[in-house]
């Protein structure tokens, strides 16, 4: 048996599969398909755990990014930033609206978007907004890229998909901001639903009312009022993601746990961990390394997958590099070097110590021999 990047057999055990089907038995009963009583409860629950005034439920964690630049009013015309490591997503919801893509370049430590690249490209495009991605579940500078966005009316939009569990520097959780900040249950991610699914939180109450009107075809007490989408989030979803809530936090922990291991027995290794500081606040959704160049990053990749270990290339491109983006302008240099040399190691929940010391064992025999 090998090392798998993530275990949905542990995930959803027997004991929580007849939980589920106690909740689906009774949703069919009631014949209640869309936005139930579970919907309702996911959402309260969810705002507080991310100390947000509101929490909606949509489709999926595009369309959370997509609704909140709609809500925003970003539309044609306007320019966004988005860093240039991400998934495909943080850009193509910009494409979505009608906006442009402007690239903001990446911290080379981190991954996240880089305060001096974005002053330099506020100086140069014209910004109606900028999407910080929370990457791997590291919180981006929000304090500070707000402090710089708000004197020049730039509106924020924070793209928390791999950070539902995340804290910012003060120790507040990611989504108590102030911003709108979107989350993607996407099966993958730390808290997942059976299919689809993401959220947005919010303080402001008109802003949430206008959302729950977008993703819901425009619907309002009076009528459409607004052309809108379908992007409702289903009953049976609400229900795992509610059922879920109750376990996340501990699962958050184990990971974080293992993120220590990690970095012990990586500590005098060469190759590029994570900053400390972002040990005890980030998600751990991934488990990034930086390794000298691509060549070594892909040759490290095959090691371990002959040994029986998985791992991922995550991203294996920068955004600018991706064909659809390549023509859309900003600050990108950074942001290739790093998706170039970095690789995602194994690191769910129900990964073991002693896995997790036999992959940095693989990890420093390779290194021995390809250097
Ligand atoms: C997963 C993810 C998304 C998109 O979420 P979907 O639910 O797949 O639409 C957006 N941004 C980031 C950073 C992601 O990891």
């Amino acid at each position: 048996m090998g090392i798998s990047l993530y275990d949905f057999t542990n995930l959803h055990n027997f004991a929580f599969q007849e939980q589920v089907k106690e909740r689906f038995a009774k949703i069919i009963q009631e014949g209640s398909f869309i936005e139930g009583h579970y919907n309702q409860q996911f959402e309260r629950r969810f705002a507080q755990l991310q100390g947000a005034a509101h929490c909606a439920l949509v489709a999926n964690g595009t369309d959370a990014i997509q609704i909140a630049l709609r809500v925003l009013g970003v539309g044609p015309g306007d320019q966004v930033g988005v860093p240039g490591i991400s998934f495909f997503a943080t850009a193509e919801a910009v494409l979505s609206v009608g906006a442009t893509p402007v690239f903001i370049d990446v911290d080379p430590a981190s991954g996240l978007m880089d305060y001096q690249s974005l002053e330099v490209v506020i100086g140069q495009y014209d910004l109606r907004a900028i999407i910080p991605v929370h990457i791997y579940g590291q919180h981006a500078p929000i304090g500070s890229l707000q402090t710089l966005c708000a004197s020049r009316d730039i509106a924020i939009v924070e793209d928390a998909a791999q950070a539902m569990g995340s804290y910012y520097e003060d120790g507040r959780p990611v989504g108590s901001s102030g911003n709108l900040v979107t989350f993607s249950f996407y099966p993958t991610k730390n808290l997942s639903a059976f299919g689809d699914a993401g959220a947005i939180v919010v303080q402001e109450t008109a802003q949430w009312e206008r959302i729950c009107q977008y993703r819901n075809h425009g619907r309002s007490p009076s009528g459409h009022t607004l052309s809108g989408f379908n992007s409702r989030c289903d009953h049976l979803q609400a229900a795992v993601l509610d059922l879920k809530l109750d376990t996340v936090g501990a699962l958050n922990e184990k990971r974080k746990t293992l993120a220590r291991l990690y970095h012990q027995l990586l500590a005098n290794v060469p190759v590029r961990l994570v900053p400390v500081q972002y040990l005890p606040l980030s998600s751990w959704h991934l488990y990034p390394i930086g390794l000298a160049d691509a060549r070594e990053k892909l040759a490290l990749q095959e090691h371990l997958k002959n040994h029986g270990i998985a791992s991922a290339l995550f991203y294996a491109k920068s955004l600018p590099e991706e064909l659809p983006l390549r023509a859309y302008p900003g600050m990108k240099e950074q942001s290739q070097l790093f998706a170039a040399n970095t690789l995602c190691l194994p690191i769910h929940p129900f990964l073991a110590s002693e896995q997790v010391v036999e992959i940095c064992g693989q990890l420093k025999a390779f290194l021995t021999a390809f250097r």
